[in-house]
């Protein structure tokens, strides 16, 4: 079957099936679903998600502009939050713009190339390729690092990424996985190598960063694979029956489907 038969895998779609095959197949079965799926910003923490992620997108080009890069001027170049269900947010900011003084504060006092080195080379990036069935996705940022590699910056407010558990580092890998192989494959950035990712979650005040591993890459690759040939071939998908199956949108037909079996 050709990739235009297809809808592109996109990440969330991706990681739905490392979860659950089968709301992966309920999900990219129901095609307009799939195709106009958006969060609801009615939800506060993915409203709160978006106005964080778009203020730190705009930060680096205020920041810029800046003669004195002292924190109080940092802070200047993300909002001050005065809607009263969101004012959690400015908590967000004075940690981000703490963390982001004090990365600013390392580079120089290592004498490394600010310029080079603060700087996102990209922020807010779509990747696509086009596969047995494309793949796409939205990357945070990406910075230069002082080795020549590249690492991703990822944002994440809520409090289950805390890269303190295992299983959160397991999913981190696979998530970022997901990006990498595409940058590889594409090689969007020519030779240059992802070795990294950084994840910073202002909600646990808590920035951590890893290298990415072959072996995350070839998970991602194996699950892709899986995923394409249980799409084409309509193969199986399997349920994992969990706790979560609560917060599920098709727990109704998929317990029917049992109970009508
Ligand atoms: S209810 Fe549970 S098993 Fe069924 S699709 Fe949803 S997550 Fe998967």
């Amino acid at each position: 079957m050709e990739s235009t038969e297809n809808l592109p895998i996109r990440k969330t779609a991706f990681m739905m099936f490392k979860h659950c095959e089968k709301q992966f197949e309920y999900f990219y079965s129901d095609k307009k679903a799939y195709t106009e799926y958006k969060q609801s910003s009615d939800i506060a923490p993915l409203r709160r998600g978006t106005i964080f992620h778009n203020a730190c997108e705009d930060f680096f080009t205020k920041v810029r502009t800046l003669n004195n890069k002292t924190y109080e001027n940092f802070r200047s170049c993300l909002p001050v939050i005065t809607d009263k269900r969101d004012l959690l947010l400015n908590n967000w900011f004075d940690y981000y713009a703490q963390y982001e003084h004090n990365r600013g504060l390392e580079i120089l006092n290592e004498s490394l190339d600010f310029e080079h080195l603060f700087y996102p080379i990209e922020t807010e990036m779509y990747v696509k390729m086009k596969d047995t069935i494309d793949r796409n996705g939205h990357i945070d940022a990406i910075l230069n690092q002082p080795d020549g590699n590249l690492m991703i910056v990822e944002y994440k407010t809520g409090k289950s990424y805390n890269m303190e558990k295992t299983w959160a580092v397991t999913k981190m890998n696979a998530e970022i996985g997901y990006y990498v192989q595409i940058l590889n494959k594409k090689k969007y950035f020519g030779d240059k190598k992802i070795t990294h990712w950084k994840v910073i979650n202002p909600t646990l005040r808590e920035v951590w960063i890893n290298r990415i591993s072959p072996v995350s890459l070839r998970a991602v690759e194996n699950t892709y694979a899986k995923m394409v040939d249980k799409i084409l071939h309509k193969g199986q998908f399997v349920k994992n029956i969990t706790p979560l199956c609560s917060y599920c949108q098709y727990m109704q037909p998929c317990f029917d489907e049992d109970y009508n079996a």
